[in-house]
């Protein structure tokens, strides 16, 4: 998806709101800035349980989440947990302290989980909690086990938790699984399955699937105490022993979604150029491979450009560094806006860009289009506005490799430039090597 339609599914999908029941002001609205801090959610307040009463009839089927305090003046034993839960709205527990019956009773009305509210540690655990719950909806979970109870009970805890959960009765049916859904972030394996053993199994997934990317979690009733080590050496992000409780099992599949989340954003941080926020160098060569070789078997056309700023350095010097970069960020958007689906486009250099086209056809009309777009654009500044215009080099014919591809397109960069710039060149193969290929 391109990061504009990213954009506008997030503005098209209906806002989160989480519902805090705590007496304690001080409390209430520590929970609710902490979680307004880390989430895009709206948080409904109320105080007690006739306060939430009226809330919950007010917005009725629009409340995503509720953070609800066991111990409310008008409801001091917890009765605010099945008022809610019979809503279906899924709850984490606030409390002070815990009996053992007041904790069965709790986790037997299926909620998230129950969070102490001694310190401020345990009230950002709340927040951090919530995002998690909120970011669940959607993400797919594996769950392979050839006993069908315990797999039922695993897809039931997963449930409340939001997560979407698919189902295998074994390892063979769990590969096949793998292949048809590649979004499955989480994978949960019992060890011992007649068709093929967890461990084999994790080796298998982890073939195709490396652990920032997939996590899975063995689990195994097992008393072997080697099981263990042997399971996570094998591949596998964590391990839980039968029996097990609920809470320990939403610990360890929270810790692991978060940390495939944390892996995610410095990954993207990693490719994405800090100035213009289009993808940058390390992007491009990491995700062309797939596309040159989908050339390469003919099953697409692909054509490489490099794009590069004209007379940038006099733009830094007349004007300042400041006022340079101005002008490369309006640049970026307007190469961003003419950019089509599945065409790849980076940030390669300090005022060089980088186009990689997927079956463009009319290779004429798409970069006079984009030099166009450039040449249109005004750069606005405290002292007026300005313009600035980019060369483009092309290269349209298949050769061994995308480095070879990319330095053709250069040195018909090259050809525009000294044909006088705000111009694309076509690269003739034959000509760009007697004319226009840049000194050795
Ligand atoms: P030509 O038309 O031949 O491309 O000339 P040019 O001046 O654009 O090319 P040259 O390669 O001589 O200069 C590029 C300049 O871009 C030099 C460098 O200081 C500047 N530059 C590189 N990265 C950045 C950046 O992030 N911000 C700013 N403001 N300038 C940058
Ligand atoms: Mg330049
Ligand atoms: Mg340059």
């Amino acid at each position: 998806m391109s990061d504009a339609k990213t954009q506008k599914a997030k503005k098209d999908a209906p806002t989160d709101r989480v519902l805090v029941v705590e007496d304690s002001a001080a409390i209430l609205n520590l929970i609710a800035a902490n979680i307004e801090e880390i989430t895009e959610a709206r948080v409904i307040k109320a105080k007690s349980l006739a306060d939430a009463r009226v809330l919950l009839d007010r917005w009725r089927d629009r409340i995503t989440l509720a953070v609800l305090d066991l111990n409310l003046g008008d409801a001091p034993d917890g009765e605010i947990v099945a008022l809610v839960r019979a809503r279906h709205i899924p709850v984490i527990v606030l409390t002070g302290t815990m009996s053992g019956a007041m904790r069965e009773r709790v986790m037997r009305m299926n909620v998230v989980d129950y969070v102490y509210k001694r310190n401020a540690n345990e009230i950002s655990y709340v927040a951090s909690l919530a995002r998690r719950i909120l970011a669940n909806r959607g993400q797919k979970v594996l769950v392979v086990d050839d006993t069908a109870s315990f797999r039922g009970y695993l897809a039931h805890l997963l449930k409340v938790h939001r997560y979407r959960v698919i189902e295998a009765d074994g390892a063979i049916a769990a590969l096949d699984i793998l292949e048809a859904h590649p979004d499955i972030r989480l994978v949960i394996t019992d060890y011992n399955m007649p068709d093929m053993d967890g461990m084999e199994l994790v080796c298998r997934i982890r073939e195709k699937r490396d652990r920032t990317r997939l996590a899975i979690i063995g689990v195994s009733g097992d008393t072997d105490a080697s099981l263990t080590p042997r399971m996570l050496k094998a591949g596998a992000n964590d391990f839980l022993h039968k029996p097990f409780q609920a809470e320990e099992f939403y610990c360890r599949i929270t810790q692991n979604m978060d940390t495939l989340d944390y892996v995610r954003v410095i990954r993207d941080a990693a490719q994405t150029d800090f100035l213009t926020g289009l993808h940058n160098r390390n992007y491009l060569f990491e995700h062309v491979g797939r596309l040159f070789n989908n050339a390469q078997r003919g099953h697409i056309e692909m054509t490489v450009a490099m794009l590069d700023i004209d007379h940038f350095k006099q733009i830094n010097d007349t004007r300042g560094h400041a006022v340079g970069d101005l002008a490369l960020k309006a640049v970026a958007r307007a190469l961003k806006a003419e950019a089509r689906d599945g065409d790849l486009l980076a940030r390669v250099g300090g005022e060089e860009f980088c186009v990689v086209g997927v079956n463009v056809g009319d290779v004429d009309a798409m970069f006079e289009r984009y030099r166009h777009a450039v040449e249109r654009t005004r750069v606005s500044t405290d002292e007026g506005e300005f313009h600035v215009t980019i060369s483009i080099g092309i290269c349209q014919q298949p050769q061994d490799s995308f480095d070879a591809m990319l330095a053709t397109a250069d040195a018909a960069l090259y050809v525009a430039k000294h044909g006088g710039r705000n111009r694309y060149v076509i690269a003739d193969l034959e000509t760009l090597d007697s004319e226009a290929q840049p000194a050795a």
